[in-house]
């Protein structure tokens, strides 16, 4: 009977097409996981790049400070000595280191003025980008999550189907299937195509009216001159139960 063959090729397409269609959704998942991951990591560098600085500004302000304490250290015992220098040549030569390490001290200090104003910048933004990280962290959690329940829903799905569509093999001629597939490969998947006014669904290409006929009285299978494919007669509406 070609009518039940064609039937269980309907079906097996029916099946495939399914299975195509989970598989391509499920393919977008991780691309999006990966995008998710992506942010996540640039959240995260941000944060590590800031914490570097951070570390850096307080080794730059203990050197500042330590410099300002050796300096104000030298100035103290210098302007002690020069109470007691005797000649004014003497006097004068530790007058101009005095001033030299006067005015050191005075840009040590004022450097360690900036990198504090610059630590207190610092601090605010790491404080920033750690909320961004753990907000980052959380939605990679969540959607890991969603994601993963979905995979696992479609490849559910899928299994089933893969058990149905062993079970329409079953059902077809091996010679039949082997064509089938061979259509499917080189039609994008689609090798079972309905007729509709004498136009073949599969390629928009209409079919010569005899075979038209041929395929209303489903005599035997048939396939499109055109594409190839596998062609049933679309079916009219459910025909109103006779009343009785
Ligand atoms: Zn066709």
């Amino acid at each position: 009977m070609s009518q039940d063959k064609l039937k269980t090729l309907e079906e097996l397409q029916n099946i495939d097409l399914q299975i195509r269609d989970l598989a391509a959704a499920a393919e977008k998942h991780p691309q999006r996981l990966k995008q998710i991951e992506n942010q996540k990591n640039s959240a995260k560098s941000q944060l590590d790049g800031l914490r570097g600085k951070l570390a850096e500004n307080e080794r730059a302000r203990r050197q500042q400070t330590e410099m300002h304490g050796l300096e104000q250290e030298k100035v103290r015992k210098w302007e002690t000595r020069l109470a007691e220098l005797k000649t004014p040549r003497e006097y004068a030569a530790l007058a101009r280191e005095l001033d030299i390490a006067k005015k050191t001290n005075e840009t040590a200090s004022l450097e360690l003025k900036r990198l504090l104003g610059e630590y207190e910048e610092l601090k605010k933004s790491a404080a920033a980008a750690e909320v961004t990280l753990s907000e980052k962290e959380a939605v990679s959690a969540r959607e890991g999550q969603e994601i993963g329940a979905l995979l696992t829903a479609a490849q559910e799905q899928i299994k089933a189907l893969e058990v149905q569509r062993a079970e329409a093999v079953a059902k077809c001629e091996h010679g039949l299937v082997a064509k089938y597939e061979r259509i499917r490969k080189q039609r994008g998947g689609v090798a079972v195509a309905a007729v509709v006014g004498g136009t073949c669904k599969g390629c928009q290409m209409n079919i010569p009216p005899h075979m038209a006929n041929l395929l209303r009285t489903g005599a035997e299978i048939q396939t499109c001159p055109s594409c190839y494919r596998f062609i049933y007669a679309a079916r009219e509406q459910a025909p109103v139960a006779a009343e009785v």
